[in-house]
């Protein structure tokens, strides 16, 4: 296997070594394409939630090129490979509630990611794609997850306003998956260009954030103010938005692949007697993501990506380092063509 890992925070460096199909209940599989996203930046710039060395990459594609003889999926299949994997030992992995797991395991992070051109995984991780997802489809399938998961867990029912802050991917996708399940979505987001891409997803109330926002929203709820609220936790917006947002004894679900050190006014999460909750992953809903994308319920092609060969993949991960240290923003997710 070569591969690129982060040996320590800063330093990226080759890697070559063996990485045989040992086991019956793991396959060999082929990386095709991979997504780096910021969370891929962050490793580098040095995370304490990482372990090094690590190779970076949570999101991949490939082709299982070997396998044992028990298992269900065939050599030459197009698989996802799901980046969260569960720890196996602890009480809830035990007591075979695997979903409640309590050390999840996460590919890129604390586990090595997907930057090489094979990858020995479970498989129990692989999910066969589809000819009906595309690539450019497949590699969206972690954020679906992050989004059924969110919706489940803040319980958000049909005609219910949800306030949406972020509007990024993460907190795009969540609210097309909110107007799939009739939820009424208001997106706000800092960034006009997110807007902007909000209104072409068809995201119908999609506000600024300035200090007119309340208002806007109040007007919006008919003063009721919205009963469930996403706060995305890279949305570099003030979490007090999120309390301002949310009507008395609603729910606000802080979402996010990583966990930033935010900032809550507990004084007004207690005046409006608020329920919080957190979703970092979407660890069991692959399956629903994968049918959801088959069945075309939400338009993708508005996702694009700009796409680098493996080759030259070490360069753009620096550039984005480097500008990331100096305070801007990220320029991924990019994808990579591993082929
Ligand atoms: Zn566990």
């Amino acid at each position: 296997m070569i591969g690129l890992q982060i040996s320590q925070k800063g330093k990226l460096e080759k890697i070559n070594k063996m990485e045989m199909c040992e086991d019956a209940n793991s396959s060999k599989v082929k990386i095709t394409k991979v997504l780096l996203t910021p969370e891929d930046t962050r490793t580098l710039l040095g995370d304490d939630s990482a372990t090094y060395p690590v190779i970076p990459g949570r999101i991949a594609i490939g082709q299982i090129s070997d396998t044992s003889d028990f298992s269900y999926l065939e050599k030459g299949t197009r698989v996802y490979v799901n980046p969260i994997t569960n720890c196996g030992e602890c009480v809830q992995c035990l007591s075979s509630n695997s979903n409640l797991c309590t050390s999840l395991q996460t590919a890129g992070k604390n586990v090595n990611g997907f930057l090489r051109d094979f990858a020995v995984v479970k498989n129990s991780q692989l999910y066969f794609l589809p000819s009906l997802v595309k690539d450019s489809e497949a590699i969206l399938i972690d954020y679906i997850t992050l989004a059924l998961a969110t919706i489940d867990k803040l319980d958000i029912t049909k005609g219910e306003h949800v306030a949406v802050i972020g509007g990024g991917l993460v907190g795009l996708i969540t609210s097309m998956l909110i107007i799939y399940y009739q939820g009424v979505p208001i997106l706000i987001d800092g960034k006009e260009e997110n807007l902007d891409r909000a209104r072409l997803a068809g995201i119908y109330y999609n506000l600024f954030s300035d200090n007119k926002v309340e208002k806007e929203v109040s007007e919006l709820t008919g003063a009721h103010m919205a009963q469930k609220v996403i706060y995305v936790a890279d949305s570099n917006i003030n979490t007090d938005l999120a309390l301002k947002l949310a009507s008395y004894n609603a729910k606000v679900g802080f979402v996010g692949f990583s966990s930033p050190n935010l900032k809550v006014n507990f004084n007004v999460a207690m005046k409006k007697q608020l329920e919080f909750c957190c979703i970092t992953n979407g660890y069991g809903y692959t399956e629903q993501a994968i049918n959801l994308i088959a069945n075309k319920v939400i338009d993708l092609s508005l996702f694009k990506f700009n796409v680098v060969k493996y080759d030259n993949v070490e360069d753009e991960l620096f550039k984005d380092y480097e500008a990331f240290k100096d305070g801007e923003q990220s320029a991924f997710p990019l994808l990579v063509d591993m082929m």
